[in-house]
């Protein structure tokens, strides 16, 4: 916004334009007005001053003029032409320029003008004069007298005979200087003009003064506004006067006050809200009616990995990777929960992404809500569930199907075979066998799941019970179980007993597991070593063989449930696949930790760990 007011924009200069254009405006009128009349008035003035002259000059002149024509006069009066020319010698000043008396031959008689007295007998050849002799009235004419320029009032009248009115004996003739009354119109003209220039110099000092005692407090106001639009609320007006600027003034004092109060609340709901949005779990984008992107918290941006300034105007589709399959329009109409896959290299991540409208009152769309949850957990969980299933009803379809086509087998006759009957028999058997142990394998892990397998714990030496498990496969070799293989176990245990505090059933549970595995998967048998060693509050029991190995890739997944490297080969075995996923639970309930290392081809090691206890000296003394 512009600050600043060009002056002749300025209320101030308009205050002062519109005081002083009047006043010219008022004056001019006036002083037109008053000139005019004054001008009239003293015109008409003077001519019937010069009609009154004239007329006394006719009433006086009459007899002499009179005499004059009837040539009466006689001896010893007065010569009349004499008798004239001493009035017409008093007629001199007071504007009159020149009087003549004229017969009616158009001699002059007589004239006031001591400079002109040559005149006297001559001819006059004046128009005027011949006119009001013809005419017998009077003629008044202004005109301006060629030599010097002057304006002059000229008035011929006839005279009539003091005794016969209808008898014309002479005409008088008087020329007046009228230029002074106009010249003394001009001066007032001049006196009123010069004071009119003076009353608008001090009516514009003026209009400054009153319009500044305006246009102050209102500049004032327009900086207090200014302030408050900008956000700063600290200011306040100063009320001048009582007035309706007065009264404005406090107006603003008064909003001000209360944009600061609106401005504070609305500040602290931003920022419960930023906080809200902030703290939250899941992520949350805002749009516009358009789609674009307002709003992102902090989760949300983690989750989608972006940058806010980045994100901030794009279109949510695009953002959430969806402008391929959906539009805008379908999104609105639906609203339903979308899976999105956000993975990246590091972490695998699925999301439910949730839409809901922004609505005014009226129904009028104004943008969009999407709230983003990390299903990435509860996605895998039910991966393994579908797994599971799919899984468990596998292993227990293979053995039912051949125990099917066994029992058909001896259902066709093949019980009266007294050598195949027992094989199949057995088979039978060994298959139940196999079901029952996965079986019962299954509700172990379904109670570890569900944590409901507690372990009976004691201290126990693993140093003895490691050596007291060896020693068992050591016996075992001759075993019909392992009758094909030829293997032998070396040792390598520790020579002071290991306290752990343990199941004891249960750890010798997950040994037996490895060492069985260790038989199982070394074709020929070959060496098993069994070794025990300290590591910081550790101790780690380590089972190594010269059998086939474990490819890098699946030595995590063993511990996995069901999962067998070669599936074919370990249900031969007669390996359901979840030995070594129990043995994970086991020890990790022990808070140990397994884990497994192995060439493929040379031999495999599966290691334990379990957190020892260390006694003080002082306590076995
Ligand atoms: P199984 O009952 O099939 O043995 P486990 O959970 O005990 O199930 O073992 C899972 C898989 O790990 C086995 O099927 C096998 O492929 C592999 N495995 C386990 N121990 C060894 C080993 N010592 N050498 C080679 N492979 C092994």
């Amino acid at each position: 916004m512009k600050n600043k007011v060009r002056w002749f924009r300025s209320i101030n200069t308009k205050i002062v334009f519109v005081i002083v254009v009047l006043l010219i405006f008022a004056l001019e009128l006036i002083g037109a007005n008053f000139i005019n009349q004054l001008e009239q008035q003293w015109v008409t003035n003077f001519q019937e001053e010069r009609q009154t002259q004239v007329d006394f000059l006719e009433t006086t002149t009459a007899p002499y003029l009179t005499a004059a024509f009837n040539n009466t006069a006689a001896d010893g009066e007065v010569d009349p032409e004499a008798e004239i020319n001493s009035l017409l010698s008093e007629f001199t000043g007071s504007g009159i320029a020149e009087v003549q008396v004229i017969n009616p031959d158009l001699f002059i008689i007589g004239t006031s003008d001591s400079t002109q007295q040559s005149v006297v007998g001559r001819l006059s050849n004046d128009a005027d004069v011949r006119q009001s002799l013809l005419l017998e009235d009077t003629i008044t004419r202004q005109y301006v007298d060629s030599a010097t320029g002057n304006r002059r009032w000229k008035v011929v009248t006839p005279v009539f005979s003091s005794n016969d009115p209808t008898q014309l004996v002479g005409i008088i003739l008087m020329e007046s200087n009228i230029e002074s009354v106009y010249e003394q119109v001009t001066q007032i003209s001049f006196i009123f003009v010069n004071s009119s220039l003076l009353a608008i110099a001090l009516s514009v000092l003026l209009a400054n003064i009153v319009s500044r005692a305006l246009t102050t407090p209102i500049k004032e106001m327009q900086q207090q506004t200014l302030s408050i639009a900008e956000g700063d609320y600290s200011g306040k007006l100063k009320v001048y006067s009582e007035d309706e600027l007065g009264h404005l003034a406090l107006s603003i004092n008064d909003l001000s006050n209360k944009v600061a109060t609106a401005q504070e609340s609305i500040d602290a709901e931003r920022r419960r809200l930023d906080s809200v949005l902030t703290h939250m779990t899941d992520g949350v984008i805002a749009t516009d009616r358009r789609g674009r992107v307002i709003i992102i918290n902090e989760m949300g941006r983690k989750m989608l990995n972006v940058v806010e300034e980045e994100v901030l105007g794009q279109n949510i589709l695009e953002l959430l990777g969806l402008e391929e399959e959906l539009t805008l329009r379908k999104l609105l109409e639906k609203q339903e929960d979308l899976l999105i896959d956000a993975t990246t290299t590091e972490e695998t991540l699925v999301l439910r992404a949730s839409f809901s409208l922004i609505q005014g009152d009226s129904g009028f769309i104004r943008g969009i809500v999407c709230v983003l949850h990390d299903v990435t957990e509860q996605e895998r969980i039910e991966q393994d569930r579908r797994e599971f299933v799919s899984n468990v009803s596998h292993e227990l379809r293979t053995p039912l199907t051949s125990m099917r086509s066994y029992i058909e087998a001896l259902n066709d006759g093949a019980w009266q075979d007294p050598e195949i009957a027992p094989r199949f028999l057995e088979v039978t058997q060994n298959e139940t066998d196999r079901m029952i142990r996965m079986i019962q394998d299954l509700l172990h892990l379904s109670r570890i799941d569900a944590g409901k397998s507690d372990l009976e714990l004691e201290i126990a030496d693993l140093t003895e019970l490691f050596a007291h498990v060896l020693s068992r496969f050591d016996m075992l070799v001759h075993s019909s179980e392992y009758e094909s293989k030829t293997y032998s176990i070396k040792r390598e245990l520790l020579e002071d007993p290991v306290w752990v505090e343990i199941d004891a059933d249960r750890i010798i549970q997950v040994l037996d597991n490895i060492m069985n595995n260790a038989i199982k998967y070394s074709p020929d048998g070959g060496v098993i070593t069994g070794r025990m060693e300290k590591r910081g509050d550790q101790v780690v029991i380590s089972i190594s063989d010269q059998g086939m190995g474990i490819p890098k890739a699946d030595l995590q997944k063993v511990f996995s449930r069901f999962y067998r490297v070669d599936r074919a080969r370990s249900r031969a075995m007669g390996g359901s696949g979840l030995g070594l996923a129990i043995s994970k639970e086991v020890v990790e309930q022990h808070g140990g930790r397994i884990w497994a290392e192995s060439t493929e081809g040379t031999g495999t090691t599966f290691y334990v760990s379990l957190p020892y206890v260390q006694f003080e000296e002082e306590e076995w003394e």
